[in-house]
């Protein structure tokens, strides 16, 4: 029989955990009887996805990247085994922490269950309070590990996206362009005379100025898709997905202004910091990055303080 009280109410996540939202959880199980009874332990503080059969869990998976399942081993069709190793063998849902319940309770059981990449394993007939703990366990080591996973690709001087990061999403990003023939544009802007800027006010109000720059442009993107990176030393590149070539220039264009905006006194030039741009598009798009190097060339050398750009 399962136990149906109530546990004492302590909260599910530690205040201190950085997940910064409600946990999302997915309940798995054939019997709705049983889904209905942990649905009953969490409902309270977590979101909670239902599914009855493997097959539809995994689709849930992929659309709501739920933070933790609680799986069902025994089910007609993907059985809990198989589902775990799907998850476990996709990049995209690794992260998802499973614990399996189950009626078999063998260290045999166990054993498969922990190899299939389960973090935990609990059996039937649950105690709430146990079930809790449990999943207040996992739920904090995956925030934790959102949270690793996230500084790692962030620049740490600046808070906007590190190099890193740029390379995942420009991979991605281009082969989903040409999968859906939609177009791609790459800007790279630079600072102006900034090695006169660090020899003017030292490193440190160099920092600074990056750190302002950054935020800076970060505040000229529009939508959620695009992204801002630092590339390196005092340069920024933007990914501006499904943006043609006038739209990028007009992105740019923007930034350098904002930047201007800003009114940062450039003692080294005798006048304010500013940036070049280089834009490119529409052309070969795994070649983007190369191109937007190149028309940050043409701006430098057509005077700094604008925006430049190639087809391509
Ligand atoms: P240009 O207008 O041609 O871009 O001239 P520039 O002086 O900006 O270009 P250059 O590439 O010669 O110098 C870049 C300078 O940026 C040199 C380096 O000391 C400075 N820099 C790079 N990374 C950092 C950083 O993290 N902090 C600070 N303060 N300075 C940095
Ligand atoms: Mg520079
Ligand atoms: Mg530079």
């Amino acid at each position: 029989m399962m136990q149906m009280s109530l546990p004492e109410h302590t909260p599910l996540l530690p205040g201190h955990t950085p997940l910064g939202r409600r946990p999302r959880l997915l309940i798995v199980d054939d019997q709705p009887v049983n889904i209905q009874a942990l649905h009953r332990v969490f409902a309270a503080d977590c979101q909670v996805l239902m599914a009855t059969a493997g097959e539809r869990a995994l689709q849930l998976c992929r659309e709501r990247q739920p933070d933790l399942v609680l799986l069902d081993v025994q089910m007609p069709g993907m059985d809990g085994h198989e589902l775990c190793a799907q998850l476990k063998a996709d990049p995209l849902l690794r992260g998802i922490a499973v614990i399996f319940v189950t009626a078999q309770d063998t260290p045999d059981e166990e054993t498969r269950a922990l190899d299939a990449g389960a973090a935990d394993f609990i059996t039937k007939p649950f105690n709430p309070t146990v079930v809790r703990a449990r999943v207040r366990t996992q739920l904090t080591l995956k925030a934790q590990a959102d949270l690793l996973r996230e500084l790692a690709f962030i620049d740490g001087l600046t808070g906007v996206h590190n190099r890193r990061h740029f390379d995942e999403r420009f991979a991605a990003e281009t082969r989903r362009a040409l999968r859906t023939r939609s177009p791609l544009a790459v800007l790279m802007a630079d600072v102006d005379h900034f090695k006169r800027y660090n020899d003017q006010c030292g490193h440190l109000a160099g920092d600074d100025c990056l750190r302002r720059v950054a935020a800076t442009l970060r505040a000229c993107l529009r939508r959620p898709t695009d992204l801002l990176a630092r590339y390196g030393g005092e340069e920024f590149v933007c990914l501006l997905p499904d943006t043609d070539l006038a739209g990028a220039i007009g992105v740019a264009q923007g930034m350098e202004d904002a930047v201007r905006g800003l009114g940062l006194p450039h003692p080294g030039v005798d006048g304010i910091v500013t940036i070049s741009v280089g834009v490119a598009a529409e052309g070969e798009v795994t070649g983007l990055v190369e191109a937007a190097d190149r028309a940050l060339y043409l701006a430098k050398a057509a005077g700094r303080g604008r925006v430049s750009w190639v087809e391509g």
